[in-house]
């Protein structure tokens, strides 16, 4: 079997999670999917998934479900090897009017939504990405609602929602509050007819969209 990763022949020797298991308390985890993965794209993406994890948590406040997660799975990480992961979210931190604004590095963010949707994808059409799709990534929460360009790219995502979507994953047990941690839709054509758009929500409050375009 090969590596769910779009575009990739090697052979899928170990197991990934999807979502990752980073992301999720103990009791959580055994709803989560896997696919097979090459030792790459394994490793490569582990690296991204708690500095995604941390600033998701801190964007999605005051959500209780990510301040739950927050103590359970971000601040055991921080003091870690000399406040190596505290260092490094802290810094560029400037103070704004909202509190404090960290910088956020889109590229983490982009390869870690990239892999996530590859193994969406992988999941729901029993086949990995085509290479002929481009993936792009809309971050809600990093985009200002009164940027003119911004406004006109959120419009054209509702040409890319087309009918109820053909698949849909939910994860993490919805509390009092009823948050789920992760809940994700696609749209689109199923087997890869046309484009596909989809739609990650975290702890009910942080959005992004994930526009696979055909080519
Ligand atoms: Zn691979």
């Amino acid at each position: 079997m090969t590596c769910y990763y779009q575009g990739c022949t090697s052979k899928g020797t170990t197991k990934e999670h999807i979502p990752p298991k980073a992301f999720f308390p103990e009791g959580e985890r055994d709803q989560l999917l896997t696919v097979r993965s090459c030792p790459h794209h394994n490793n490569a993406k582990s690296n991204d998934d708690l500095y995604v994890l941390a600033h998701i948590c801190m964007n999605a406040s005051p959500s209780n479900r990510a301040r739950e997660v927050w103590e359970a799975k971000v601040v055991p990480q921080l003091s870690f090897n000399g406040d190596k992961f505290r260092e490094m979210l802290a810094a560029g931190a400037k103070p704004n009017s909202d509190g404090v604004k960290y910088p956020v590095n889109k590229r983490r963010f982009d390869d870690f939504f990239t892999a996530l949707s590859c193994g969406l994808i992988y999941k729901s059409q029993k086949s990995p990405l085509p290479t002929s799709y481009r993936i792009g990534h809309i971050y809600h929460a990093f985009t200002s609602d009164a940027d003119p360009a911004v406004q006109l790219l959120e419009a054209a995502i509702g040409a890319f929602y087309s009918g109820p979507p053909i698949d849909s994953f939910d994860f993490g047990k919805p509390n009092l509050q009823n948050e789920r941690i992760y809940t994700a839709e696609i749209f689109g054509h199923a087997g890869f007819g046309g484009h596909i758009t989809i739609a990650h929500c975290f702890f009910g409050t942080f959005k992004v969209t994930s526009m696979l375009s055909k080519f």
